[in-house]
């Protein structure tokens, strides 16, 4: 007989899985040819973090952060060599058909560099503005006008990122004396979020005033706490149509970062807002740049807004796993789909949708296999040495001995050969 909670849940009604919401409407801005907001795909872009003026060291980075996947990459150009290295990176990528739009990222004097480097106000695709140190005092208004003037003669758009780590510190004060005389003044938080989205929405207005298209506009206002993050950002949605740039600033080191980078994209991504993602993770020792991109992929696939690369479904093993075995196929797999994906993508139409799972034992390894386009089920504790694989959904073959492994990923190579369309030469 049943007990009572199994009666119960056998008697709910079933659980419906809410879809993200529809897009946000917003204007699309073209960043040279990767077209971010209006009905475009969610854009991914990363930043470099080498010294822009080493040229070999920065063209070899964005290369790699392109290889890995991003869309857009930002660089910081914050003197007179850094800006004089963008022509010779932009140059050098485009010899080794890396066309991936550059975006450069100003702050104090940004006004002077692009006034003094036209080659690199030219080989940029998109200025990124800070407003809260884009200048100060009576040179602010002359400094944005400046670069939002540059950006109109050269035909490039611009992102208004504010940053309250730079919050505009004169509109913040104002603000402060405006709620004094509020008579139930905000608390002090609300009022920052306020100044820093009135700080973009502002200057994006004067942008306009000075004759930059909206079409050409894309904002920001980055925070480094999650709750904050999204309280602005969901304001900001609600208060204009100009494209979004989501991150979630300083996010920190390794899961941590991973973690609250995700936590806070994913309400906003689910409830359609964000144009394009950036996830600033602060690297580990020795870890490669690509980090961030690949996590940025993996939010927006994992949410079924993108598909970008064979995503592998592994248990987490437990004690009937009695080797590290799967966890090293996991792995393998990951990392054969992964470092193949660019060659793929060129000659395969849809590979990115492709499946698989790698499981621990008989308990669940059958069933999750089943659910993917490959799955193998490995032998757990007291099971026989034998490894069964799946393709869509039918058991084909059964894998034993030494090369389990190498067998399988040969399993994975058929499969995409055979399976998914050889684009047209
Ligand atoms: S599938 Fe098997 S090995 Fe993997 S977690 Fe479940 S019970 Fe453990």
């Amino acid at each position: 007989m049943s007990s009572e909670s199994e009666t119960s849940v056998a008697a709910a009604e079933p659980i419906r899985v809410a879809a993200a919401a529809p897009r946000r409407a917003s204007v699309g801005v073209d960043v040279a040819g990767v077209l971010v907001g209006a009905s475009a795909p969610v854009v991914v872009q990363s930043m470099t973090n080498t010294d822009t003026a080493d040229v070999a060291a920065t063209t070899r980075q964005v290369a790699e952060l392109w290889r890995a996947g991003s869309e857009l990459v930002r660089l910081t150009v914050n003197t007179a060599e850094a800006a004089a290295a963008v022509p010779r990176i932009r140059e050098r990528l485009d010899m080794m058909g890396v066309g991936v739009p550059l975006i450069g990222d100003f702050h104090y004097n940004g006004h002077t560099l692009l006034t003094q480097e036209p080659a690199a106000a030219q080989a940029l695709a998109k200025y990124r503005i800070n407003p809260g140190n884009v200048g100060f005092g009576k040179k602010k208004d002359l400094q944005f006008s400046t670069i939002v003037e540059l950006a109109i003669r050269h035909g490039k758009p611009v992102r208004i990122g504010a940053n309250w780590g730079s919050l505009d510190q004169e509109l913040l004060a104002r603000m402060m004396d405006e709620n004094h005389e509020r008579a139930r003044p905000w608390d002090a938080a609300r009022v920052m979020r306020e100044a820093l989205i009135r700080s973009a929405l502002d200057s994006a207005a004067r942008a306009e005033e000075i004759g930059l298209a909206r079409e050409r506009i894309v904002l920001s206002c980055k925070v480094s706490g999650v709750q904050e993050l999204i309280a602005v950002y969901r304001d900001l949605a609600a208060r204009s149509d100009y494209a979004l740039h989501l991150g979630l600033t300083e996010a920190g080191i390794g899961s941590k970062g991973i973690v609250a980078s995700s936590a806070a994209l994913a309400v906003l991504l689910q409830e359609g807002i964000g144009d394009t993602i950036r996830i600033s993770l602060t690297p580990e020792p020795q870890e490669s740049r690509t980090r961030e991109v690949i996590v940025a992929q993996e939010l927006l696939q994992t949410m079924g807004l993108r598909a970008f690369t064979p995503l592998v479904t592994a248990c987490p093993g437990c004690g009937r796993t009695t080797s590290t075995f799967f966890q090293e196929l996991a792995k393998t797999v990951q990392d054969h789909v992964r470092a193949r994906m660019p060659e793929w993508r060129i000659q395969y139409d849809g590979v990115e949708n492709l499946t698989l799972a790698v499981m621990g034992c008989v308990v669940n390894g059958p069933g999750e296999s089943k659910h993917a386009n490959i799955g193998i089920s490995l032998p757990g504790s007291g099971e026989a040495p034998s490894a069964p694989v799946f393709i869509d959904g039918v058991k084909a073959q059964t894998l034993r001995g030494d090369t389990i492994a190498q067998d399988f990923v040969a399993i994975v190579e058929g499969y995409v050969a055979e399976r998914y369309r050889a684009k047209a030469g």
